[in-house]
């Protein structure tokens, strides 16, 4: 997680960076309540196998509909949460939600949920992930978390611990916009988890030789290191066949799926079934 927070420039103070920071207490004191008066819905975008195009899982991502501002992005309202501490509820919230919508899903497809670095410090996050299990009755194997390298986590042994119980109670472990991170490589090595999701900047930005090489060399490191591969940010078909060619195993993007609210991903799995009985 990169520090996405405003910061206030040396410059001095201009009218922008007032409204900045009032839109800022604005969102910080509203989202406290956005989860009473729910405002805060679960969108789930698709995750297709490389060599049939076939849903395997979602990733859920949280959307705000504010009454006045309209839509916040969860890059604007996440590092408020994670300031706050608010993150630790709303990371229970969404954690139940998930795991019971997924489980009366027609097809038993993942789900992931994004887990921020704080939830990871600060919380209990294994009891929250075996109540959400639990609650629901979904199987762990179908619950996928994405973890994402911090600089702010700055405790790696904890990390590893947390990492290596959740990976006991058989959920899935996925290392979230890989490659972007703060973390050294041997850190890695180290850690208990199955699959990286190669960031979507590699992904898009494979115009010349040496981003391409970068992508390969990606996707060769994780394959050796025995983990899946994921690639998000896939925006054309052109992409998906070299992603292919290169021994990636498995994409999202808007090329197979936007996020979408969950009846119309019940549509496409249903669709998706009579496809293969037909
Ligand atoms: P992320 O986990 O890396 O999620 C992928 C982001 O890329 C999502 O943005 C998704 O909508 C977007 N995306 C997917 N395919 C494409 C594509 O083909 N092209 C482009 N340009 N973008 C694509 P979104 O939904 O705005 O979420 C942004 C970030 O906010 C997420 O990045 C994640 O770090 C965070 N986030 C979202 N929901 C949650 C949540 O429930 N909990 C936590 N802790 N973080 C969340
Ligand atoms: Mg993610
Ligand atoms: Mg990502
Ligand atoms: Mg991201």
């Amino acid at each position: 997680i990169h520090a996405r927070s405003e910061r206030l420039p040396a410059r001095g103070f201009s009218r922008a960076d007032q409204s900045a920071l009032d839109r800022h207490r604005r969102l910080d004191s509203d989202l406290r309540q956005a989860l009473s008066r729910d405002q805060l819905r679960l969108l789930f975008q698709p995750q297709v196998d490389l060599s049939d195009g076939r849903i395997v899982g979602v990733e859920s991502l949280m959307r705000w509909e504010h009454p006045e501002l309209g839509l916040v992005s969860p890059a604007e309202f996440i590092p408020l949460a994670e300031e706050t501490g608010l993150i630790v509820e709303l990371g229970r919230w969404i954690l139940d939600r998930a795991c019971s919508q997924a489980v009366a899903w027609p097809v038993p497809i993942s789900v992931a949920v994004n887990v921020s670095p704080v939830q990871f410090l600060r919380s209990d996050l294994i009891a929250s992930v075996e109540a959400a299990l639990s609650r629901s009755g979904l199987p762990p194997e179908r619950l996928d978390l994405e973890i994402t390298e911090s600089s702010r986590v700055t405790d790696p042994s904890r990390v590893h611990d947390v990492m290596w119980h959740l990976q006991k109670l058989g959920v899935h472990l996925s290392i979230d916009d890989f490659g972007t991170g703060y973390s050294a490589l041997s850190h890695f090595r180290d850690l208990p988890f199955d699959m990286v999701k190669i960031d979507q900047g590699f992904v898009r930005d494979r115009k010349s030789e040496s981003d391409r090489v970068l992508l390969a060399a990606i996707v060769e490191l994780a394959r050796k290191m025995g983990k899946q591969t994921l690639a998000e940010g896939v925006e054309d078909a052109e992409t998906a066949a070299i992603l292919r060619a290169m021994g990636c195993t498995f994409a999202q993007g808007y090329h197979f799926g936007r996020p979408l609210p969950e009846d119309a991903l019940i549509a496409l799995l249903l669709g998706q079934v009579e496809k293969q009985s037909a």
